[in-house]
């Protein structure tokens, strides 16, 4: 009778377990590096919007118009946060771009660049 509690496990058991274990942590893995990779591309263009909103209220305090050297003058002058993966943010085809988040498309109207009114 006490034969059958102080058995423990067997061998073949511990690896079941040991398996199971894996299989799950390599999911939570693979959905937390998805999840990473999006975060940090909501950020990024959240980041060059919140650009475009101060570069707006720029122009209006200097009283001058949007121009691609001032721009270009104010994006040296002013310390922006930027992409959060270190991605060149530049001014393209009157949008704000990021050279890792922004993808270029000739055919259809690029969605994720933000543009310059
Ligand atoms: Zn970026």
């Amino acid at each position: 009778m006490f034969e059958i509690f102080n058995k423990g496990f067997t061998l073949i058991e511990m690896l079941l377990v040991l398996a199971i274990l894996s299989i799950l942590i390599s999911i939570v893995v693979i959905f937390s590096v998805d999840y990473i990779e999006k975060t940090e591309e909501e950020v990024c263009e959240l980041n060059r919007r919140q650009l475009v909103n101060k570069y707006q209220s720029y122009l209006m305090l200097e009283g001058t118009e949007h121009s691609e050297s001032t721009l270009k003058q104010y994006l040296q002058e002013n310390v922006i946060d930027g992409c959060p993966i270190n991605g060149k943010i530049d001014y393209t085809n009157k949008e704000i771009q990021c050279s890792v988040h922004t993808i270029i498309n000739d055919d259809v109207e690029n969605e994720e660049g933000v543009p310059i009114l």
